[in-house]
């Protein structure tokens, strides 16, 4: 930390760090707050892993639900988070995150191109919670949006592997689009202006936003430094630049998690998080800035869990894959290295991490690691296991075998423990009732299920008996880490002694999380990323004002 001895080489009101949905939102609400915004972005590409992302946002009591007849409240969700809360959620933050997030939703939809519509139906992580939503309607997504619009800038845009099509949530199986798909006519229009869904429909709308305001992110700046001027945060250092550029009101840090930092990861988190699946330059440096001028850290055990499987992509190319929906579909179960099931393998992904953590006290290894996903014939024939459908030899990555002692061998999974627990989940699906981890039992468990028998057991539970049998390891993965410096309810930091810190705020994954160690619902990232985005550049952007104001 260094005070500005020097003058600044460049000064405007708000400075933000990072151009994921969370700095984004914070860009264009301190614009509409009435300041001089300048946004830099670490990567040569915009838009961080909210462009990767399905683009959900989990918004309780939000206008399209009122509008659609859908009854909720902000007690019933604060009812809802804090049956999951275990201690680890700030009633206040919450109150706020639920309260300004309709208000977020209506400010974003009368003063931009950003517009939201319902995911239908989509249920809560834990609907039958109470205050959860078992039919859904907290999830919004944005609709598709032409690129072309955004001129040049869309191909500075970062697409991801998973998610890179021309496709809403809404229209894939797991949104529950059509059962044939989008017609190939329909992609064919969709071409002509560059149309794109997801996340690319919700960055890219955020970016033509700044771009209207005369906001031109700055790419390949890494931030690496604030600048400290009579105790308040007043600037920014980067790493290609000589001098500091100055900020009137405020920084926003908006650099997401540390989870591809080794160290940071190995010092802060609960457990192994070995496969994380946001943007790679999502290193922790904004965790590193803020740590060096003394701000109080909240959350950091956490992260946003999930569970990953190796695969390569058409060209070859090692990929990672969430593998979400597998586990949920019926013919398929999770095992451990002793070959027993050790969890509802249809329980949501973030959930998932707390059996990926469990240590066997008694021979001091985790319990559930290494661990596999098990599927047979009719899996792979139904559903195809990430595109492989069963015809032709199997990927390099799937291990196929004729017998499930066979797949054992290979695993090194004990033979007869492995046939065991096959036999007993095959008698448990086959009556209906998993009686040993209650797979099915939530209306969570069937929507992830089989697309074709939502809300039936069936959807979920269903034999693994037919030959050939097929395994991948899976892992612990992230789609971020959500530990970071603590904010009040401005999306100001706290300082060491929890007093907000003049000039500097904080969103997004690079933030503690007001979710502690749960997620509510699909868009359950995004929708408090960009919440307090939106409070901590209208903070700033007042801050600013003062600032002028004064001198
Ligand atoms: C396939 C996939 C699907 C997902 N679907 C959903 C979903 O539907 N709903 C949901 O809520 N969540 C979803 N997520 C998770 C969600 O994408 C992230 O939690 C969210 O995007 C985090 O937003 P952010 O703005 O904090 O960070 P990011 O979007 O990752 O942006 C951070 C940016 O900061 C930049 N940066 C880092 N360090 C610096 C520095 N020193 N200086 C300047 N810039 C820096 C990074 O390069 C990056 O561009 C999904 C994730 C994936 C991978």
């Amino acid at each position: 930390v260094r005070a500005a001895s020097e003058p600044f080489v460049e000064e405007c009101d708000v400075i933000v760090l990072g151009t994921g949905a969370a700095g984004l939102t914070a860009a264009i609400s301190a614009h509409e707050h009435g300041a001089e915004v300048a946004v830099f972005e670490k990567s040569d590409q915009l838009g961080g892993t909210s462009a990767w992302s399905g683009g959900m946002l989990w918004i309780p009591d939000n206008p399209h639900m009122r509008a659609a007849g859908i009854p909720d409240s902000t007690a019933e969700a604060l009812e809802y988070l804090d049956s999951l809360s275990l201690g680890m959620i700030d009633g206040e933050l919450a109150r706020v995150l639920i309260e300004t997030g309709p208000e977020m939703v209506s400010f974003l939809e009368e003063r931009t191109p950003v517009q939201f519509r319902l995911v239908p139906r989509f249920p809560d992580y834990h609907p039958e919670h109470p205050g959860g939503k078992p039919g859904g309607g907290r999830s919004l997504e944005c609709p598709l949006y032409p690129f072309d619009e955004l001129g040049e800038w869309a191909s500075r845009v970062t697409v991801g592997t998973q998610l890179t099509g021309r496709l809403s949530m809404s229209e894939t199986p797991l949104g529950r689009g059509a059962p044939d798909g989008v017609p190939r006519a329909e992609l064919e229009r969709r071409a002509v202006r560059d149309e794109r869904g997801a996340g690319l429909a919700l960055v890219g709308r955020l970016l033509r936003a700044c771009l209207d305001r005369g906001i031109e992110p700055r790419t390949s700046m890494r931030a690496t430094e604030l600048v400290v001027v009579d105790g308040a945060v007043r600037g920014v250092r980067f790493d290609a630049t000589e001098g500091a550029v100055g900020a009137r009101g405020g920084v926003v840090l908006a650099t997401g998690g540390f989870e591809w930092d080794d160290a940071l990861v190995r010092s802060f988190v609960r457990g192994p998080l070995t496969h994380p699946v946001s943007v790679p330059t999502n290193t922790g440096d904004g965790l590193r800035m803020a740590m060096r001028v003394g701000v109080a850290l909240g959350n950091m055990r956490e992260a946003w869990w999930l569970p990953v499987v190796d695969i390569a992509d058409r060209a070859g190319q090692p990929m990672r894959w969430q593998v979400n929906g597998e586990r949920a579909r019926p013919h398929s179960i999770m095992v451990n290295r002793q070959g027993r099931r050790f969890v509802n393998e249809a329980a949501n992904y973030n959930a998932l991490g707390a059996a990926f953590h469990e240590i066997d006290v008694t021979t001091f290894e985790y319990a559930n690691l290494p661990c596999w996903i098990v599927v047979d014939e009719q899996f792979v024939r139904k559903f195809g296991f990430v595109g492989y459908r069963g015809e032709g030899a199997p990927p390099s990555w799937l291990t196929r075998a004729e017998s499930i002692e066979a797949l054992s061998e290979q695993l090194g999974i004990p033979p007869r423990a492995l046939r065991d627990t096959v036999e007993r989940f095959s008698a448990m699906a086959t009556d209906g009732a998993d009686v040993d981890f209650g797979r099915g039992r939530s209306a969570h468990d069937t929507w992830w299920g089989d697309p074709a028998l939502t809300g039936r057991i069936d959807a979920t539970l269903g034999p693994v008996d037919t030959a050939p049998f097929y395994a991948i390891e899976v892992h612990p993965g992230a789609l971020g880490t959500k530990g970071g410096p603590r904010t009040d309810v401005n999306g100001q930091v706290l300082d060491v002694d929890g007093v907000p810190l003049p000039g500097l705020y904080a969103a997004g994954n690079v933030m503690a999380s007001v979710m502690g160690m749960t997620y509510g619902g699909a868009g359950g990232t995004l929708a408090p990323a960009m919440v307090f985005g939106y409070l901590g550049g209208r903070h700033a952007a007042r801050a600013a004002a003062r600032v002028v104001m004064a001198t």
